[in-house]
């Protein structure tokens, strides 16, 4: 019970933090638009609304901002041109990665329609433009990644009558209605909104063959979550699994809020045994390599084995003799956190500057880590 309570508070934890990253993610959207307003006020001269964007704008760094570690060379990726607010890249053969930064999709050209892949709410109608930019042809079918409004959320943007493809389980958490367990309807805070639901479903494995086209759809457990699918497109050799691989970053806190730790491990021999050359993985600004794969792999192999050393190591009896019995949650609580900060202290001496963000990330994935450890 104690175990369920400390594992909710952590899961908690690493939706507050989603949940300001999303709200940062809003407020860089909002910042955006302000300036297109921007834009039109200097066209009317309306100087004083000008001044108050321009305060908004305005970035002051704390000093506990600036003693952060500074991001090592692998976690920089593309230039966004500012002009249009994505990027949109020729992967071969007619496939297509689109970002703004942040989020990633991916698009087919079939010579009889467009396969979309995904539809990012941050990205928003700039997909459609982008799609735009490289061909005529309409989009008649649209494939969820996974069930997460964060990357699906703008799917309502898709025309009504094209074909839509996901694993059962994404389809029976979309069919969720609102109400106590989803009191706000589907994406409110990730700026989507309820999405087509799909037409086509799968259970292991699903191909799709459309005009020159062909994409390979798998399901091997719920590394991220339940129903979150593998999309591999043979002729490029372009692999897309969202959420697991964080190319050149620590991944998200808590392990990009994992729903099973030990398949989130598995997860990464199951992309490198795909013949691929680059990945789509769902966030920032580039693409992943094989390599990019390896290194993670290590990273929370890693940081396993230094959350078995801290559980080891860590004296529960000693921390108990400074909190006493009779508050378990005190005691539960400061035995776990100096087994997590144990763990991190071992990993971030090692990885430092191997990846981004080591510094602030480690100790949410020695939590996940060291809590999948115990009960698992
Ligand atoms: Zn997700």
């Amino acid at each position: 019970m104690i175990s369920t309570r400390i594992l909710t508070k952590l899961v908690l934890n690493g939706r507050f933090q989603l949940i300001a990253v999303f709200t940062l993610f809003l407020i860089l959207a909002a910042c955006t638009s302000e300036v297109e307003v921007t834009r039109q006020v200097e066209v009317t001269r309306e100087v004083e609304v000008i001044k108050e964007v321009e305060v908004v704008k305005e970035v002051i760094v704390t000093p506990e901002a600036q003693a952060v570690a500074p991001l090592p060379e692998t976690a920089s990726g593309a230039a966004i041109p500012q002009d249009k607010g994505y990027l949109v890249e020729d992967l071969g053969d007619g496939l297509y990665w689109v970002t703004e930064g942040n989020y990633q999709a991916m698009f087919l050209t079939t010579g009889e329609g467009v396969i979309a892949v995904d539809a990012p709410p941050s990205i928003g109608e700039k997909y459609l433009k982008a799609i735009a930019e490289v061909t005529d042809e309409p989009v008649t079918h649209v494939i969820y990644s996974h069930s997460h409004a964060d990357h699906i959320g703008a799917a309502g943007m898709f025309p009504s009558d094209a074909v839509y493809i996901a694993h059962e389980d994404t389809a029976s958490q979309l069919a969720r209605p609102n109400g106590p367990q989803r009191p706000v309807p589907f994406g409110t805070f990730v700026g989507g909104s309820p999405v087509p639901p799909p037409t086509v479903t799968f259970s292991d494995k699903y191909t799709l063959t459309v005009g020159s086209q062909t994409l390979e759809l798998e399901y091997k457990g719920p590394n991220h979550e339940k129903g979150n699918i593998f999309i591999y497109a043979p002729k490029q050799k372009v692999l897309l699994l969202i959420d697991i691989i964080f190319p050149g970053w620590s991944p998200f806190f808590e392990l990009a809020v994992t729903e099973d730790t030990p398949a989130f491990i598995q997860a990464h021999d199951d992309i490198l045994s795909f013949d691929f050359d680059v990945m789509v993985t769902g966030h920032w600004d580039r693409l992943a390599t094989r390599g990019d794969v390896e290194i993670q792999q290590e990273y929370v192999l890693d940081m396993q084995a230094n959350a078995v050393q801290a559980l080891k190591t860590v004296d529960f009896m000693a921390i108990a003799g400074s909190t006493g019995f009779e508050n378990r949650m005190l005691l539960f609580g400061t035995y776990l956190d100096a087994v997590a900060k144990e763990c991190a202290d071992l990993t971030i001496a090692k990885w430092g500057g191997r990846l981004g963000a080591v510094d602030l990330a480690s100790e949410s994935h020695c939590n996940r880590l060291m809590e999948s450890l115990r009960i698992d």
